[in-house]
């Protein structure tokens, strides 16, 4: 027999007015109780209570034990009947109506730790003002199609996410990313649904569909990771899955063996017993761990981290070892190209931008860029083929063109001595070859992101050590490391050799890493949990990723891992608590020493509650030390 006795804020639905009427029959029978020397008319005032609010709880507990589930629903209706049997009236209608009670306590708790989502959903306009023949329209956004115009006023809500065709303005991101700081928007950018335009006027061309925006997929997935069941969840369900029968069992001992054996008052065993039968209820200690987990991932949604689910919680919170890819994550992969050597320095630019406007590596888009502010001719480029952590290759006005570093053309036989290496100081250099025979240099800086030092500093502080992999030159890698105080790293890593890293490292512990999904998508799904930053606006990153953060900030890991800490902290206490309370009522109500109510109140309610409370106040853990 399964039990489900957590579902029971789901089944029913009950109105505040019930339980008002409720409580208002229970006090009148009590006062009756007080002023008349008959009982009749109390007992009647009871029964009505049960009758009342203990028809829909006996008829939800029936239909579950028809399914073959025990859920607290019948384990109270037990508990009223049995205590009419044996005479104690005002007990049953006091334990119908203080669940009534604390099923709307607990609905309303848990409705807010759920709110995350619903709040999400207000920040998408249904409107959106559209351009149409020549008109500004206001149409729903469901009837927006991609391609199609779209304006915003100051101070509007962005109704869909687009490119941005006319305007200058900045735009308050917080919806997505977190940060409250505005961002600076021009033609070209790309703005999100959800987002506030805050200066300017901007008109901005749809990219995606109402239901495929930033927002709603980010909203879809928080929903799934909160459906989504961690090795703990899983474990717990299975306890209480027999921790039910258990208890019924101990209850029915208790009810019969004292009496018959011992010669003990049958009445006294049997009250006893059906305290026990309401402790029965596993339902504090079943949502110990899922109220946790959906409160963490929704206040990390808020600040721009989107946990895929809490199985990632928990490893989160065991990480030993954090991998940071270098290009793009620990450097701002905005690289410049500084340096061009060769007896035609144009002509190697212009030859190699040809090729890399079809890349999407940091490094293309910085050769691409150097030809541009050129003022260079665009040649076109055929057959590309992409070499990940090495390079480039395709045919260029009928010639076969390579753009790479020494690694590549290592491998491609094509000596590359007598060409100055800029190598060092946080240098790269690029090769170009054509017809086989190299042409000249390039050489490129990135900007390190300072301010990862703290955090790679707060990562060290928390007992986690912190790797560098690169598929950089060993010069760059060391210069970067020893900018950022990261004593290990590994350089000249092709991306399978990232991942044998990555595998070799979660020998020792589990690791995350963190990457930003170039060249090293492997070696993200290689690790226990894999980290993209700068999801905004990157499809891919957000689909493949097990965390995504929404900005490149580096931050973000180690608030990551501290809410993770602080959700299985609350977690264990949750579980210890629910287990220690249960305990104890059925200790005490062992000796006599508890009554009906008061175990509904204390042991239903009460934990229910608590363990609400104490998941809610992980909403109150910030990113920043
Ligand atoms: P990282 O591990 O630092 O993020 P990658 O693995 O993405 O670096 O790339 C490693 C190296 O491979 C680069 O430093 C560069 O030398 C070379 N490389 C990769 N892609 C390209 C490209 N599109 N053009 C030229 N060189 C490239
Ligand atoms: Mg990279």
């Amino acid at each position: 027999m399964e039990t489900k006795a957590h579902e029971h804020t789901h089944e029913r639905k009950e109105s505040w007015t019930g339980v008002i009427i409720s409580a208002v029959i229970l006090a009148a029978g009590l006062i009756a109780e007080f002023i008349t020397n008959t009982i009749l008319i109390p007992h009647l005032l009871y029964l009505a209570v049960m009758i009342y609010a203990g028809y829909p709880i006996a008829k939800s507990g029936l239909k579950a034990l028809l399914n073959r589930n025990i859920t607290i629903d019948i384990l109270i209706t037990i508990a009223a009947i049995g205590a009419t049997a044996i005479g104690h009236l005002e007990e049953g209608a006091s334990v119908v109506f203080l669940f009534g009670l604390a099923e709307k306590l607990e609905d309303y708790a848990s409705d807010r730790a759920r709110h995350a989502i619903e709040e999400l959903m207000e920040l998408k306009p249904l409107i959106a003002r559209v351009r149409r023949g020549g008109e500004e329209i206001e149409v729903p956004v469901s009837d927006v199609l991609p391609g199609e115009v779209f304006v915003a006023r100051p101070g509007d809500r962005l109704p869909l996410d687009g490119v941005i065709v006319e305007g200058i303005t900045s735009v308050d991101q917080a919806a997505i990313t977190g940060e409250s700081l505005p961002a600076s928007k021009d033609v070209g950018d790309e703005v999100y649904a959800g987002t506030i335009n805050i200066d300017g006027f901007l008109a901005a061309r749809v990219t995606r569909a109402s239901e495929e925006t930033m927002l709603s997929r980010i909203q879809r997935l928080v929903e799934e990771a909160e459906e989504s069941k961690s090795p703990t969840e899983m474990f717990v369900d299975r306890f209480s899955s027999w921790y039910t029968p258990v208890v019924i069992l101990v209850a029915v001992v208790v009810a019969v063996a004292p009496p018959f054996l011992l010669g003990q008052p049958l009445m006294d065993w049997v009250y006893r017993a059906l305290v026990m039968l309401v402790i029965a209820c596993p339902c504090a200690l079943a949502i110990s761990t899922p109220v946790a987990m959906v409160s963490a991932i929704a206040s990390a949604s808020r600040n721009g981290v989107l946990v895929k689910g809490s199985t990632y919680i928990e490893q989160l919170a065991k990480t030993r070892i954090i991998a940071f890819d270098k290009t793009g994550t620990l450097t701002r992969g905005e690289l410049e190209v500084d340096g061009v050597s060769g007896a035609d320095p144009e002509d190697v630019v212009k030859c190699a931008a040809a090729l890399e406007a079809q890349s999407t590596h940091p490094i293309a888009k910085a050769i691409t860029e150097k030809s541009e502010s050129l003022g260079l001719r665009k040649e076109i480029a055929t057959g590309f083929k992409n070499y990940p952590g090495l390079g480039v290759q395709a045919t260029c006005s009928g010639e076969e063109v390579s753009v790479g570093n020494n690694r590549l053309f290592k491998e491609l036989g094509i000596p590359v001595d007598g060409n100055p290496v800029l190598d060092g100081n946080g240098k790269t250099t690029i090769f170009v070859s054509r017809k086989g025979a190299i042409i000249g240099s390039l050489s490129l800086t990135d900007k390190i992101r300072l301010e990862s030092r703290g955090s790679v500093a707060a990562l060290g502080r928390r007992g986690i050590q912190v790797v560098m992999l690169t598929g950089d030159n060993e010069s760059t890698a060391k210069g970067v490391a020893g900018k950022l105080g990261i004593e290990h790293y590994k350089s000249g890593l092709l991306p399978e050799d990232k991942v044998h890293e990555v595998e070799s490292l979660r020998r020792e512990g589990v690791t995350v890493m963190v990457g930003d999904g170039v060249n090293d998508a492997p070696a993200l799904a290689a690790a226990d949990v894999g980290v993209v930053m700068g999801a905004i606006g990157s499809d891919v990153a957000l689909e493949t990723a097990d965390v995504a953060l929404m900005e490149d900030r580096i931050e973000m890991v180690t608030y990551a891992v501290d809410l993770s800490r602080s959700a299985m902290q609350r977690i264990r206490e949750n579980i210890s608590l629910s287990l220690l309370v249960k305990l104890g009522i059925a200790a005490l109500a062992m000796f006599g020493l508890v009554s009906l109510w008061a175990a509904v109140a204390v042991g239903d309610m009460g934990l229910s509650l608590a363990v609400i409370l104490n998941s809610m106040r992980l909403g109150r853990i910030k990113p920043g030390d």
